[in-house]
């Protein structure tokens, strides 16, 4: 494996480290970001994740000092980069950035590309060659970028922002790019490339499944706040709202009556992992029920969607609404057949309905 010393090592502070306390932006008179929180230890990915407009560009701006802050603190490595009072240029903050567009320069060659941004030193070139090997792109230094494939000049952008060795590497919708059997091998490269690494990245993306693969932890953004913050498994199983449920994956919910630890739903009883008491939505995954034939059943199969490694089987329920079963293998029903749709006895979660 490479090591990858950065710049911003040394002393009693680790490289690599992002701390944001209460940081504001706002354009004018509209505010865009209100009171973010979040921390990147060194070496961790962190991707920030949500839908257009809510403010993940922005927020990695911030970072990198293209935008100005109105309130709150940004630190790099245990020092203060920006407040409402002081600014530090994006040059003297160690951090990388690749944009959506890779924004490579197209009348220079690959290594003149990667050159950039290094200062003028006696072993220049063998900095450009080291970045080029890490990326897997040794021996393309003198090509022109337009004779590239995308995933090359997704790479090329990438040891560009790696080669003055930043102690953070910001990533602004790295693979929306590429096409999407290009996007998922680049990803993967990546990947493995940044873990090897240890580089600490901060990545901005709208596509939860990339989020998901490629963060440690996930920031989930709505309307200029963080919504919920902590790892895949944390967000998919324990979303803090009823909204980050419904983002972060397929998700039915079920008008319930909760008498404790369980709640009775148009679909029977279904137990839950808190207790409540009153009406709720309940929170039931489609990998979590099942679904079998039955005269007597709750419902009819409106559609059965095959997708290799599982199926997704649409239920129209009697009482209303469309629900979805995740079955694996075959599922053994079909269009128009009438069914038992019912939760698999995993305890759910559930929100006071509102
Ligand atoms: P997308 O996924 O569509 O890129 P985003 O989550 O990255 O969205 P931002 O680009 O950060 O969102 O934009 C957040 C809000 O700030 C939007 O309402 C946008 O219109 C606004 N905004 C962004 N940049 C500026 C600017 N320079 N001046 C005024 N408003 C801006």
């Amino acid at each position: 494996m490479h090591s990858w010393q950065s710049k911003g090592s040394g002393g009693d502070v680790p490289s690599g480290r992002v701390e944001i306390s209460d940081v504001r932006v706002a354009f004018g008179d509209t505010d865009v970001l209100y009171g973010v929180n979040f921390d990147v230890a060194p070496g961790e990915i962190v991707a920030l994740l949500g839908p257009s407009g809510c403010g993940k560009t922005t927020l990695l701006r911030s970072i990198a000092g293209l935008e100005r802050i109105a309130g709150g603190t940004i630190s790099l490595n245990g020092k203060e980069v920006a407040t409402n009072r002081q600014h530090v240029r994006p040059e003297a903050r160690l951090v990388g950035m690749v944009f959506q567009d890779w924004a490579l320069f197209p009348h220079m060659t690959v290594e003149e590309n990667v050159a950039y941004g290094l200062s003028r030193s006696a072993n220049k070139d063998e900095q450009v060659a080291e970045v080029l090997a890490l990326v897997g792109l040794d021996g393309l230094g003198h090509r022109m970028p337009s004779t590239l494939s995308g995933g090359q000049q997704q790479r090329v952008a990438l040891a560009r922002a790696l080669a003055p060795k930043p102690s953070v590497l910001l990533l602004d919708e790295p693979f929306s790019n590429l096409d999407t059997g290009l996007r998922v091998q680049v990803r993967a490269e990546v990947h493995a490339l940044l873990s090897g690494l240890g580089v600490t990245a901060v990545f901005v993306t709208h596509d939860q499944e990339e989020a998901f693969i490629l963060g440690d932890r996930v920031a989930v953004m709505r309307d200029g706040s963080i919504e919920q913050f902590g790892t895949p498994s944390e967000i998919y199983e324990h979303p803090s709202s009823a909204w980050v449920a419904e983002f972060v994956g397929d998700a039915n919910f079920l008008r319930g009556d909760a008498t404790g630890m369980s709640a009775m739903t148009p679909i029977g009883e279904v137990s839950l992992s808190e207790s409540h008491v009153g009406e709720v939505d309940v929170l039931l995954r489609p990998e979590h029920m099942t679904v079998v034939e039955s005269e007597s059943g709750n419902g009819v199969v409106s559609n059965v969607e095959y997708y290799g490694h599982d199926h997704m089987v649409q239920v129209d329920i009697d009482a209303g609404g469309r629900l979805a079963a995740r079955i694996s293998g075959n599922p053994g029903v079909h269009r128009g057949q009438r069914v038992s749709l019912t939760s698999d006895g995993t305890s759910c979660l559930a929100f006071s309905a509102g």
